[in-house]
């Protein structure tokens, strides 16, 4: 929305209604971004992932080696803090800062996996706003790059469990922004928890076969939780705007 626009319809009263009252409500759900409400959301959002350390810590004690909510604390803090000392011109630079962060800050599979995904978003034409289409153009090259890394499919009790529906039910949304994250974020958590059921086929898990039934992975869980907070820190953000 024009600068102008958005100053002449904060001078407005909500009560009086009518057209003015319809312009307010779609200030409040923007249907786009610029690059540093992308940073504060990202920021936002990743505060929020570094808070379930330890609920993270305790799923994977049970399937793996009990250390991936460490392993999310310290990229999604070392990614908050590139995030902070960065000026950006474009969303493709915010997510890629994420990214490079991540990756290098992680360490093994999830650090190059969460990384790639993030970090993939720098070989998409560079964006200066953040609509539903840009950020179905991202998370698909990132969804790309991560299946030329692993063979992992979903139902195979990983991350792509619920990052999978995740990014389709992104692809098919046609409301707004903010809805579109909403659903997406409710289709990661249902795959998450459905992973429960699954047999692991990858990493340290794959050795605990039926016995890993009634456990969700700790990575689909992870990838849930990064988009619950992402719905809702672009909502509360909307607010503020
Ligand atoms: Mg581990």
């Amino acid at each position: 929305m024009p600068t102008l626009a958005r100053s002449l319809i904060r001078q407005f009263d909500p009560k009086c209604g009518g057209r003015l009252g319809l312009k307010l409500t779609m200030e409040k759900n923007p249907q786009s971004l610029n690059p540093s409400q992308v940073k504060e959301l990202l920021a936002k959002t990743l505060s929020s992932w570094v808070a379930e350390r330890d609920r993270l810590n305790e799923l994977d004690r049970a399937l793996g080696d009990g250390d991936h909510g460490s392993t999310i604390w310290r990229g999604a803090q070392a990614a908050i803090d590139s995030l902070e000392t960065g000026s950006f011109s474009s969303v493709n630079q915010v997510f890629g800062t994420v990214g490079r962060a991540m990756m290098t800050s992680m360490g093994g599979a999830s650090g190059m996996l969460f990384g790639l995904f993030f970090r993939s978003a720098e070989k998409v034409p560079a964006s200066e706003v953040l609509d539903l289409g840009t950020l179905n153009a991202l998370f698909d090259r990132g969804l790309e790059d991560l299946q030329g890394r692993t063979k992992a499919q979903p139902g195979d009790k990983t991350m792509f469990d619920a990052l999978v529906p995740a990014l389709t039910s992104l692809r098919e949304s046609r409301g707004d922004l903010i809805s579109a994250l909403d659903q997406a974020a409710s289709a990661a958590m249902q795959g998450a928890e459905k992973s429960a059921e699954l047999i692991p086929k990858f990493g340290r898990a794959k050795t605990l076969g039926e016995r890993a039934k009634g456990t969700p992975d700790p990575g689909a869980i992870s990838v849930a939780l990064f988009f619950t907070g992402l719905a809702a820190n672009a909502k509360s953000l909307s607010l503020q705007s």
